[in-house]
This record gives structure tokens, C-alpha cells and sequence, in this order.
């Protein structure tokens, strides 16, 4: 089994508490009795496609909805059946919401394998938590993050939204001293989008988001802060104190294989991408492969090089060259030579890297650069 390289594994979990206001992932507000149903169906899920790809994993994600509602109980069920497919050294990751600390025994969850967390903090300030329909206070992150420091965790990761009614300058400093001041070695920060069909984008409120100029300063004002406490960023929207980058997400960008199960859920694997509809009943009734659906486009050269440009470490267009013959570094390399001066991107040797300002332009900057 251990002969080709280890892939990543994604477990989608579709379960929330309560639908934020601004949510589009495929998540839903589900009683217990879901639950037991679905973890079964899992464990055979991963049974299954370990089997079919003859993989062990070196990373294992659960991702959501909100994966730490499930309770220990159900997710060290779930972690027993992918032991046998985890590296030794594997990264682990739990999403979950701020406020399960009572829910949850993170002693459990830790023994059982899982060594990061990720909680979506999104504010510490009430006002603009209340905006987006979170059910948690800060209070309760801090109280959240004690227990499971205290349970042993030492990589846990908080997301923080920038362009969130309400927020100002001020506020966005506080939300990130409060992350800063809990001890926590990771933080991903993304702009808020109004997604066409939710709540929010029938709500008033999103007369109060940010515009494009406004969030685009808070944007950079949030770069600028976290790398001042010590959070380096690795992505457009990913910071992290030294050597605690996401393993797992980092595969995304880095164009690695995973498997992705669960309704939703994307895969990567053997060249082929292919995910899951957004049907839960689909996910537990039928054959697995009856519901992968083919990915439309991806895996080309220009995917390559727009997941290596959302990276600080940037596009080396030799390596881009090596893997597709048909590009020309030399050509990429002058095409950005223009953006050099104005401070968008870096050159150095072989390599072109963002910088914050060109990130904000990225999908443009990206374009004239590859064409
Ligand atoms: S907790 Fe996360 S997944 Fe669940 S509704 Fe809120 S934003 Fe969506």
C-alpha cells in the first residue's frame, strides 16, 4: 500500500448548530440522530477509496459544516477506521465552531489522533459577530481555545473575515490581538463575499460590508498586523507562526493528491478530478461512484501556476516549464517584469512571488503574466 506517495484525505462533514448568515458551504442544521447514520457511512467511504488507490494518507482533514459537532464518541469512530491509512507522522485537522468547548472532550479527540484545530472566530467584537449570524461570543473562543490547549493541542488555527459589517480599522486590531493574545499558531483571514442566495445578500446588512477600496486597506492593514505578531503569511489568505503551516491545505495549492469524501467534497487523485454532488440522501443511498461527478476543467498548466501564485514561495517557471514543455519561462519571466517596480510582485532568479498588493490583484496580475 505504501509504495506510491502518500495522498491527503478530506471528510466533508454537512452538519451545523445553526446556518451563519453569509454560508454558502454545503452545511445544514441536522438532530443527533443523523449523525451515527453518517459516520457510518464514512468509515465505508474510506474503507472503500483507501482500498481503490491502495493509499496511506499523510494528512486527514475534517472540514464542514461543522465537524466537531459530531462529539468525540463519532469522531474517534471515524479516526479507528483511518488509523491503519494515517502515516505515522500525520497532520490531523478538526474544524469546528467556537463555543463546542462543552461539547467536546478534547482530551478524547487528541488521544484518538487528531493534533490541529481550526475554529472559525470570523470577530471577536459581538456587534459584528451578531451581523453574521455566528452563535458564539469571543468569551467563549478564548474558553474554547484554553481547553484544548490545556488538552494538549499545540497547532491550533483561527479564521477572522475581513469586510464584515460593522468592522473598522480599530475593530479589525482587536480581533487580531485577541487572536494573537490566545496563543494560537495559525490564522486565515478571508474577505467576505456575499453569496447570491444567502441570507445576507437579501439582508440590509450588506449595505454596512466594506466596499472593494475599504476592504482591500483592511486587507492589507491585517497582512501588515499579523506579520508584526509573528504570523509570516504562506498564502493570499493563510498566515502561521514558524513551522506551522496547514500540511493539508497546502496540498490544494501545491497540486498534491487527495481524496475528498462526503457530499461536496472535491478529489484529486491520479489525474483525474471529480467530486460529490451536494446531495446528502445521494451520498448515503447510492453506490459511491454512481455520485462522483467529473470536474469540468483543471489540471492544465495555467491551474499550475495560478495555485503556485497564490503562494509567498511563488511560481518557479523552470519547474512550470519542466512539467509542461509548451510554456516558456523566458516568456513569463518578461511579462512580469513590468509589475516588479510598483511593488506587486518579486522576481528572484526563477521565481515570482505576490506580494500583499499584487495579491489583491491577483486574478488580473495572474492573467498578464501567464498570457
Ligand atoms: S459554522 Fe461554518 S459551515 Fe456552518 S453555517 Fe456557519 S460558516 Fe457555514
Amino acid at each position: 500500500m505504501n509504495k506510491k506517495s502518500p495522498a491527503g484525505l478530506y471528510i466533508h462533514v454537512p452538519f451545523c448548530a445553526q446556518k451563519c448568515r453569509y454560508c454558502d458551504f454545503y452545511s445544514f442544521p441536522k438532530g443527533e440522530e443523523y449523525f451515527e447514520v453518517y459516520k457510518n457511512r464514512v468509515i465505508e467511504a474510506i474503507e472503500f477509496y483507501s482500498k481503490k488507490y491502495a493509499r496511506c494518507y499523510n494528512s486527514l482533514y475534517f472540514g464542514g459544516g461543522t465537524p466537531l459537532l459530531l462529539g468525540e464518541k463519532h469522531l474517534c469512530d471515524i479516526m479507528a477506521a483511518a488509523k491503519p491509512y494515517l502515516t505515522e507522522d500525520a497532520e490531523v485537522t478538526a474544524e469546528g465552531n467556537p463555543g463546542v468547548s462543552e461539547r467536546v472532550d478534547f482530551k478524547k479527540l487528541r488521544e484518538a489522533g487528531i493534533n490541529r484545530l481550526s475554529f472559525g472566530l470570523q470577530s471577536s467584537n459581538e456587534r459584528e459577530l451578531s451581523a453574521l449570524g455566528r452563535i458564539h461570543t469571543a468569551k467563549e473562543a478564548a474558553e474554547t481555545v484554553k481547553a484544548a490547549q490545556n488538552a494538549g493541542f499545540d497547532n491550533i488555527s483561527l479564521d477572522l473575515m475581513l469586510g464584515i459589517p460593522y468592522q473598522t480599522e480599530k475593530s479589525l486590531l482587536e480581533s487580531i490581538d485577541f487572536c494573537a493574545s490566545l496563543g494560537i499558531q495559525h490564522i486565515s483571514s478571508y474577505m467576505l463575499k456575499i453569496e447570491e442566495g444567502t441570507p445576507l445578500s437579501r439582508s440590509d446588512l450588506r449595505f454596512l460590508c466594506a466596499d472593494e477600496e475599504k476592504v482591500s486597506d483592511l486587507y492589507l492593514f491585517a497582512c501588515e498586523e499579523l506579520e508584526k505578531r509573528g504570523f509570516a503569511q504562506y498564502e493570499i489568505s493563510n498566515f502561521a507562526k514558524e513551522g506551522k503551516r496547514a500540511f493539508h491545505n497546502s496540498r490544494y495549492w501545491l497540486d498534491d493528491e487527495y481524496v475528498g469524501i462526503g457530499p461536496s467534497a472535491h478529489s484529486f487523485m491520479e489525474g483525474r478530478r471529480y467530486f460529490f454532488d451536494r446531495n446528502i440522501r445521494d451520498f448515503l443511498e447510492k453506490p459511491f461512484e454512481e455520485t462522483e461527478r467529473e470536474e469540468s476543467s483543471g489540471g492544465g498548466w495555467e491551474e499550475f501556476a495560478m495555485l503556485r501564485l497564490r503562494l509567498t514561495d511563488g511560481l518557479d517557471v523552470f519547474e512550470l516549464a519542466e512539467k509542461f514543455p509548451e510554456v516558456s519561462p523566458e516568456e513569463i519571466l518578461e511579462n512580469a517584469k513590468p509589475f516588479e517596480k510598483p511593488g506587486l510582485l518579486k522576481i528572484n532568479g526563477s521565481k515570482i512571488s505576490f506580494t500583499p498588493k499584487g495579491f489583491l490583484l491577483s486574478n488580473a496580475l495572474t492573467a498578464e503574466i501567464l498570457y
